[in-house]
């Protein structure tokens, strides 16, 4: 196979047997690449644009693998609406970690590339609109300067996958920091061997924390790691984004949006907003995310309470104390992120209170939650319908005068709100658009959109057919995982 600049160098594997098993992707009769993303590939020193179609699809199948890979899938556990399962890759292999010249290590993995121990009863597949989907709202959730796995191809398989109707299959190469999740650790602490923690341990303290230098280690490790959640928890409040399966083995330890299954933007402001069909008791509703990651890190937690102290009364105190804090250190990165949406600097003690009112003021009036912020990204007072009510206008009184103590000046209000509120985000009614066409074999709207997103925080002409929900205020909109 030409040589693209693949730099395998792949570390995972030097960890105990049990955590992985070398095996080979199931073979796809008729590959067909769907998307290439050159850009990405580019930025990662990958030089795909040399390679023919036919090339494309038999690499991003996995038909034809670089030489040397020897593709594997990840054993892991995890909570699953609170509930402990043993899980593992079920339709994944991991290509293994390329590293850019700017030394970066990056896993590259295939998604629906075939059964594997970890399958239960699954067929190992997916289908081509769940993959593309991924792609698109990954893609999505990078340009908007979260962080997130990356989308490098999607390509047909020329096989079929059932479903509750017969659908075309598909494999998705994701790029990821890495796929260590807390998954990975509920699995190490159920294996016989009692050093497989210590070494995951060790191993993802050097992969991902180098700097952690606390003198216990995986107290160290669980403050990094909570200090990412929260940062990643607030990107997602702050564009309205809703991961819908926030189970432990979707709680990447790289701090990574990972697993884009249910997930969808909210439209009206709604913090009780749910879309997947599943979360019937709406566990992973908007406003639940931060409660759940504290709730994943107290699972990550446990899984380390051998390590911290000999002493397990102590280990479970250091430990607790330790994500306590979640809520502090989160409302106070929350707060910050909420000014910076509403142009304030410095803070203020009045802040919630204005932060608060324009949000009850939203679910009160089912305010578009990105329009409504982004309407307020600008000198002029919002005039449309919903804005003319004297609720809204005395509240507009009070953020002008707020604005007024900003050491700042108003064009730097203006400009920090349009870099933090976006012009764009990924509507749903756009995405299964774009979806349905490209399931019908026109990827026209589908390229259209991913082109579309790579900008959410210009405004410009174009972006008018984007910008608004289906139906202003509606919150009925349902998500499936699609597996
Ligand atoms: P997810 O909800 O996508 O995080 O998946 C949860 C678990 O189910 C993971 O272990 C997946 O690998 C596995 N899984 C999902 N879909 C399939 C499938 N079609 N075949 C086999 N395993 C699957
Ligand atoms: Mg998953």
């Amino acid at each position: 196979m030409t040589d693209i600049g693949f730099n395998f160098e792949t570390t995972y594997t030097n960890l105990p047997q049990e955590f992985y098993t070398e095996l080979k992707v199931s073979p796809s009769s008729a590959p067909e690449a769907v998307v290439i993303n050159n850009v990405l590939g580019d930025s990662i020193s990958l030089n795909l644009s040399i390679l023919t179609d036919e090339e494309l699809a038999n690499l991003f199948s996995g038909n034809r693998l670089p030489a040397g890979v020897k593709t594997f899938s990840q054993a892991y556990a995890g909570h699953q609406f609170g509930h402990f399962t043993m899980l593992g890759d079920g339709r994944a292999h991991l290509l293994g970690e390329h590293i850019t010249p700017q030394n970066i290590r990056l896993d590259l993995q295939f998604k629906g590339s075939g059964r594997t121990p970890y399958s239960r009863g699954g067929d190992g597949k997916a289908a081509l609109g769940p993959m593309l989907r991924e792609y698109l709202i990954s893609e999505a959730m990078h340009f908007l300067g979260i962080p997130t796995t990356r989308s490098l191809a999607v390509i047909k398989t020329g096989d079929s996958v059932v479903r509750e109707s017969v659908l075309p299959g598909a494999i998705l190469t994701r790029v990821a920091s890495s796929h260590i999740r807390v998954g990975t650790f509920e699995f190490a602490i159920q294996q016989r061997n009692p050093g497989a923690i210590q070494v995951l341990l060790d191993y993802t303290l050097d992969r991902h924390f180098s700097e952690v230098k606390s003198q216990n280690k995986p107290l160290g490790l669980i403050q990094a790691v909570m200090e990412k959640q929260v940062d990643l928890i607030v990107h997602w409040m702050r564009v309205g984004f809703i991961h819908g399966v926030m189970n432990t083995d979707n709680m990447s330890l790289a701090g990574e949006t990972i697993d884009y299954g249910p997930c969808a933007f909210m439209d009206a402001y709604d913090p009780k907003t749910v879309f997947s069909s599943i979360d019937h008791l709406g566990r992973y509703s908007y406003m639940n995310q931060p409660k759940i990651a504290q709730w994943n890190l107290a699972r990550f937690a446990e899984t380390l309470l051998t390590l911290i102290d000999k002493d397990l009364n102590k280990s479970v105190e250091l430990a607790e104390e330790l994500i306590n804090k979640f809520p502090e250190v989160y409302q106070e990165k929350w707060l910050n992120m909420m000014r910076s949406k509403l142009g304030l600097f410095q803070a203020h003690e009045s802040d919630v209170q204005l932060v608060s009112d324009l949000l009850d003021w939203m679910v009160d009036n089912n305010a578009d939650y990105t329009n409504t912020f982004r309407s307020l990204s600008q000198l002029e007072k919002p005039n449309s319908e919903l804005y003319k009510g004297e609720k809204f206008q005395k509240w507009y009184r009070r953020w002008q005068n707020r604005l007024q103590k900003n050491s700042e000046s108003i064009e730097s209000s203006i400009d920090l709100m349009k870099s933090r509120n976006p012009a764009v985000i990924p509507r749903n009614h756009k995405v299964e658009e774009a979806l349905e066409s490209a399931n019908n074999g026109n990827l026209k709207p589908f390229e259209d959109l991913v082109s579309i997103l790579k900008e959410p925080y210009t405004d410009r002409a174009a972006l008018a057919a984007y910008k608004n929900p289906l139906k202003p205020g509606a919150t009925d909109y349902k998500t499936f995982c699609g597996t």
